[in-house]
């Protein structure tokens, strides 16, 4: 058995969501009549309490597709230092935006308020780069998955009114904060001016993304999602699996987090973890002595049959997911302990 937690990505569809995408009722979605694309759409706007949504390929898309319409060309994105649309995507904000980015040493990937103050460029200055958006993950990857206090959310938020910036979030795991911290969407979607979520990490999907905000700012979205390629055929199929996730794969992120922190406890006391990041919803990071590179201990580990990422020089990563049962996780403590 290959216990595999890369990432939670790695889930394969369910029966019974197969069974949803085998009956989906498709169309053209490029058309804008694919009855189960526009079903998924509204039902993620509505969650929201935003005025439509766009469903796309990936989570870097709905990103890209999000900066690209807040900015504008030599603008600069305020952010974290460990944010995924820095890291993370190929960088596209260069790319597709022609934008720079601020990059502000948050608490394990979260920014404050009066970082995000001191950050804003003097729009009068013309040495500066004008800031045009600010960025913020929930939950935050490289930060082991830790999530924002809603309060500072909302002081971020104040900050953003003042300077009339647009504020984004990069929710490809907003749902374990909002399942951890009984907060709901129509809470978070009152805040920000646009969400992206992903389907396809711990909800289970094989495929998919959603970006959601207003009415205007989803037609540009969808423009310059066009105009990259993006734009997609019978997608009901995919949505169907969106659709059924958001329905049955939600509450359950609360068993994935039970196992990363029964997996924080087995890894408490081996010889070769020097350090375990909090782990307050899925992931799970470890950080290696300096005798031990992260490239090393992850080779040495897929030959025990247990997948994980390098996540720095000395940092590990695990993720749970729908796919990782109580019976993957018994096979992991056996097989922990037998690394080096
Ligand atoms: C996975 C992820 C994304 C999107 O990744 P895709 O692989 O492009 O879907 C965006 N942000 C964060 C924080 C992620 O973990």
């Amino acid at each position: 058995m290959f216990i595999d937690l890369r990432s939670d990505t790695v889930t394969k569809p369910t029966q019974g969501m197969k069974e949803a995408m085998f009956t989906a009722e498709v169309g053209d979605d490029v058309f804008g009549d694919d009855p189960t694309v526009i079903a998924l759409e509204e039902k993620a706007a509505t969650m929201f309490g935003k005025e439509a949504a766009l469903f796309c390929a990936s989570g870097t898309m709905t990103n890209q597709l999000a900066i690209r319409v807040h900015t504008s060309p030599g603008s600069e994105v305020i952010c974290d230092k460990l944010s995924h649309i820095y890291l993370y995507e190929g960088g596209g904000i260069a790319l597709n935006s022609l934008s720079s980015l601020k990059l502000l040493e948050g608490n394990k990937g979260r920014i404050n308020a009066q970082q995000v103050r001191d950050a804003i460029n003097n729009p009068e200055d013309i040495h500066q780069p004008i800031t045009s958006l600010v960025s913020l993950e929930n939950t935050m990857n490289k930060g082991g998955g830790c999530y924002y206090d809603l309060a500072e959310i909302e002081a971020i938020r104040v900050v953003c009114n003042e300077h009339q910036l647009p504020l984004h979030l990069d929710g490809a795991r907003l749902f374990n904060a909002l399942v951890e911290t009984n907060e709901s969407a129509l809470t978070h979607g009152n805040l920000f001016d646009s969400i992206s979520i992903c389907l396809s990490k711990g909800l289970g999907c094989p495929v998919g993304s959603l970006l959601i905000g207003k009415k205007d700012f989803i037609k540009k979205a969808r423009r310059v999602r066009k105009a990259m390629g993006g734009g997609w055929r019978q997608a009901g199929f995919l949505a169907a699996a969106g659709i059924y996730a958001l329905d049955n794969h939600v509450e359950r992120l609360k068993e994935d987090h039970a196992r990363a922190r029964e997996i924080g406890i087995m890894l408490q006391g081996l010889p070769f973890v020097e350090e375990i990041y909090p782990i307050d919803t899925n992931i799970v990071i470890f950080r290696l002595p300096d005798s031990i590179l992260a490239t090393e201990f992850v080779a040495k580990a897929k030959e025990q049959n247990l997948g994980c990422v390098t996540f720095g020089k000395h940092l590990v990563r695990f993720v749970t997911h729908h796919d990782f049962s109580d019976e993957h996780l018994a096979a992991f403590e056996k097989t922990i302990k037998q690394i080096i």
